[in-house]
């Protein structure tokens, strides 16, 4: 694999010219994502304009794809969309002043890590609870009564859940998990 284009870029320059970036990242590049229950087929892309306003550096971020999560009702992956875009001004610290119309993203101009930028868009984008729409066929609760017991498949699906819940913080997944368990 070649080396991706670099994710520190400085901000500051790239602003002066009005630079416009295009990144594509997927999940092996977006940690946090991954910490918040992100599944590999975790996809976006980014378009990022670079400005300034009064003499600061902005950005404006547009990310599109496609987040791949565990479905909160039948525990198995659903694709949830990313479309979020913001209009960024990049702050050394939290307690600066915005301008209105901005939000502030904390980084270092000359410094700047786009993965990062993009990253918390994401994270923005993402569901406080994933499932899949309504009606999909095969989204079915897992509960205790409804999971039949099929011993052949158990030792799989044991390792599977355990895979789920190193990738997902979510508390009532644990909880789900656990009942499974118990059987
Ligand atoms: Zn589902």
């Amino acid at each position: 694999m070649s080396p991706g284009p670099a994710d520190q870029v400085n901000a500051k320059e790239l602003s002066a010219r009005a630079a416009v970036l295009e990144r594509r990242l997927e999940l092996a590049q977006l940690d946090r994502v991954r910490e918040a229950g992100g599944l590999p087929g975790t996809r976006v892309d980014a378009q990022l304009r670079f400005g300034l306003f009064e003499g600061r550096t902005t950005v404006d971020v547009a990310v599109t794809g496609v987040a791949t999560l565990v479905c909160q009702r039948c525990l198995q992956t659903c694709d949830s969309e990313v479309d979020e875009s913001a209009q960024l001004i990049v702050v050394r610290d939290e307690d600066e002043e915005v301008p209105g119309g901005f939000e502030p993203f904390v980084g270092t101009p000359e410094q700047l890590s786009l993965s990062a930028l993009i990253e918390e868009q994401v994270l923005l984008a993402l569901p406080l609870v994933p499932m899949h729409e309504p009606g999909t066929p095969g989204c079915l609760p897992t509960g205790a009564e409804t999971v039949p017991l099929v011993p052949k498949s158990a030792s799989t699906h044991a390792a599977r859940a355990t895979d789920v819940e190193k990738q997902t913080p979510f508390a009532n997944l644990r909880e789900l998990l656990g009942k499974q368990d118990e059987h």
